[in-house]
């Protein structure tokens, strides 16, 4: 299959050259790094059905297909599309409720995550449990995943075309929980969901929409370790995370 998409996209790449503009319209045919944008629209019923009238489907990959988390699981966790799949000890796809309305995303698995297979399992993870329970989630209720899947060998940040290759992943796993509202734990996380590149303090201004979901932003727990001083306006986030959830859910809402 993956040899065919090659000779496929040779061929339109010659096309392209010999046809230039008049066949082509600012078209890309590189297979990686994968852009997040293509993926984002698959959240997005209309849009998708206009990628399929238009052709474009031709290049979906098969864990598009997947129809649960399981399967998309078993899909994807032997990723090697990037050389974090080479340093990982697991693949850490995300952990919860498979229908929650909740969800929360975080930048990468650390040492710990890495070890066990699950995000937030380490120092961060037992605050962002103590962070749930003060704002009355359990962590089984709610679903919780991080933009790569890999961790970064010493917990570095993660390099742009690791979030661009890996993004397809969680956007998938969007479309599968679908969440009513995404909190995103730090300004690398939030940046790379929503595809901006602004600072935490301006994250945490706004209210932002993806593919009609609510996406608010606050600080990653591990920063919150190291700055105690920024668990109050934590505070405040996760106060208004947990109120447009109950908007959103509340049964004449
Ligand atoms: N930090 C993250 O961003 N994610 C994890 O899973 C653990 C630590």
């Amino acid at each position: 299959m993956d040899n065919l998409k090659k000779e496929l996209m040779e061929a339109l790449k010659d096309q392209q050259s010999i046809f230039g503009d008049v066949l082509f319209d600012n078209f890309s045919f590189e297979l990686q790094p994968r852009k997040s944008k293509e993926f984002a629209v698959t959240l997005s019923p209309d849009k998708s059905q206009e990628e399929e009238s238009s052709g474009n489907s031709l290049f979906q990959e098969e864990f598009q297909k997947a129809e649960s988390l399981v399967d998309l699981n078993k899909m994807i966790c032997d990723c090697q599309m990037c050389s974090l799949g080479k340093t990982r000890t697991k693949f850490v796809f995300g952990v919860g409720n498979p229908n929650a309305d909740a969800m929360l995303i975080g930048e990468a698995p650390g040492a710990d995550e890495d070890q066990q297979g699950e995000p937030f399992v380490g120092r961060a993870g037992k605050l962002l449990n103590d962070i749930l329970k003060a704002i009355n989630f359990a962590r089984e209720e709610v679903y919780i995943a991080n933009i790569l899947k890999c961790r970064p060998p010493g917990n570095r940040d993660p390099q742009p075309g690791e979030m661009e290759t890996c993004m397809p992943y969680l956007m998938k796993q969007i479309e599968l929980v679908k969440p009513k509202v995404i909190l995103c734990l730090g300004r690398v996380a939030a940046n790379g969901l929503l595809n901006k590149k602004l600072t935490l303090t301006a994250l945490r201004e706004n209210v932002y929409e993806l593919n009609g979901i609510k996406v608010i932003a606050t600080y990653h727990p591990a920063a919150l370790l190291r700055n105690p001083n920024w668990k109050r306006g934590c505070w405040e986030d996760v106060k208004k995370f947990r109120k447009i959830h109950d908007e959103l859910t509340a049964k004449n809402g």
